[in-house]
């Protein structure tokens, strides 16, 4: 795909350490440019880089004096140098809750960890990528920025345009929660339902991309995904370094596309390899919601491919029914010794409610899923409590309060005298 039109300056500085695109399936490099899939093989592209290998300290030192976001992690992501002074919503260095009361109730006596990424600028973990894609949207000289999105990447790229300038353009399916939408809407870019699920939305996006009328877009899950993805890494770098510079044995990630999970492991695999933490071995399991489950089944009927499946779910932020990057979550879940399990609507519900009812923390679907999925996978014996977990929460309750809506209510209604009061029992 061509790069686009007037102010594109392209330069050695532009991507940082970053030195091209390279295809996960057969090595083969090229120019990092908006391209998506390999020309030799048709593989997905990801960013290269050369890494500031070298002084572990040094490089420790100069990270923990950056900024308290992602740019504090500039020199290891694909952004020139002076990022942090350039208008962008500055996402990430969200807190990491020592979860003890969710621990004392799941069991878990070897530490847990909520990584709580609702604290991003628009309340989802896709501010971390979309910032990353932005920027790459920039450097190419894209006027409009889109995306295919379950919900949250709409609301995160809809406030990236804002911030940054941009036109704003994207795709969801026509029916999503109404806090997704109005979250989306409300920075003022083009918000297009689509009568269809998300891989309806996406096809269409592909269409889009290779038609005159998407001229000039960048589209930051398609064809600026190689650097999107490469926001997920943060997460990793985060939890390393809130844990002291040290690996947690265990990790508990939700599936959508399964991108994020994917980068995860990327960052790790970076940190080891840069000297920055200690090599151990560490867990990977991937959650999803029973009703959009095509990995967790790939997984446990020892498949290599997926089944696409047409979701069906509350958990409506992770209802990718053919998931991209699907056989390297199953790669890596099986590699590091983790799984992938699943749990249904109800058991959603209830894991939300178990999380805001021990640790204050009020997650969406998507993190009612993955604490429902670390409880399973505790009962079933496939993740050890005794040993060190981060469980991530990826959005805020506030954006999906229908799934707990019909569940929760008023303890009383009284008259305003303390006799109604004590009549009621709450006293
Ligand atoms: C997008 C999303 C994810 C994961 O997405 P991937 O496509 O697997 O990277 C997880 N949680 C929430 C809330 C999301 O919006």
């Amino acid at each position: 795909m061509a790069a686009v039109t007037t102010e594109s300056v392209v330069t050695a500085e532009s991507f940082g350490p970053a030195v091209a695109l390279s295809c996960r399936e057969c090595g083969a490099r090229t120019a990092l440019a908006p391209d998506f899939a390999c020309i030799e093989c048709f593989g997905p592209l990801e960013v290269a880089y050369e890494l500031p290998t070298g002084d572990p300290e040094a490089l420790r030192a100069r990270i923990e004096a950056g900024p308290t976001n992602i740019w504090r992690y500039a020199p290891l992501l694909p952004v020139p140098a002076d990022v942090a002074s350039r208008p962008n919503l500055n996402p990430g260095w969200t807190k990491l809750v020592k979860a003890d009361n969710l621990a004392r109730e799941l069991g878990v006596t070897g530490g847990l960890y909520v990584k709580d990424d609702s604290g991003n600028p628009t309340h989802s973990f896709k501010d971390r990528v979309v910032a990353i894609a932005v920027e790459a949207a920039r450097t190419f000289g894209f006027t409009t920025l889109s995306c295919s999105s379950t919900g949250n990447l709409a609301g995160a790229v809809g406030a990236a345009a804002a911030r940054t300038g941009l036109r704003s353009c994207v795709f969801i399916p026509h029916d999503l929660e109404q806090g997704k939408i109005v979250m989306a809407a409300v920075y003022g870019g083009e918000l297009v339902g689509i009568e269809g699920n998300y891989d309806d939305v996406n096809r269409f996006c592909s269409e889009l991309i290779g038609d005159p009328a998407g001229e000039g877009w960048g589209f930051v899950n398609v064809n600026l995904r190689p650097y999107y993805g490469e926001g997920s890494k943060t997460l990793a770098y985060e939890i390393c370094e809130q844990l002291g510079w040290r690996l947690p044995d265990q990790i508990v990630i939700p599936i959508a596309s399964g991108s994020q999970l994917t980068k995860i492991d990327k960052g790790l695999k970076e940190l080891i390899a840069l000297g920055l933490v200690e090599d151990r071995p560490y867990k990977i399991f991937g959650a999803q919601a029973e009703g959009c489950s095509p990995v967790s089944v790939a997984f446990k009927a020892g498949h290599d491919v997926i089944r696409p499946q047409k979701p069906d779910t509350i958990a409506k932020s992770l209802a990718i029914g053919n998931p991209a990057d699907g056989p390297y979550v199953l790669d890596i879940c099986r590699r590091t010794g983790g799984a992938v399990e699943d749990v249904n609507d109800e058991q959603v519900v209830d894991a939300i409610k178990l999380l805001a009812r021990t640790e204050g923390i009020f997650a969406e679907t998507a993190g009612g899923v993955t604490v429902g999925v670390l409880q399973k996978l505790i009962k079933n014996g496939l993740l050890d409590p005794t040993a060190e977990t981060v469980v991530l929460n990826t959005g805020d309750g506030l954006k999906t309060l229908d799934a707990v809506e019909p569940t929760t209510g008023l303890s009383a209604t009284i008259r305003p005298t303390l006799d109604s009061f004590r009549e009621a029992g709450l006293a």
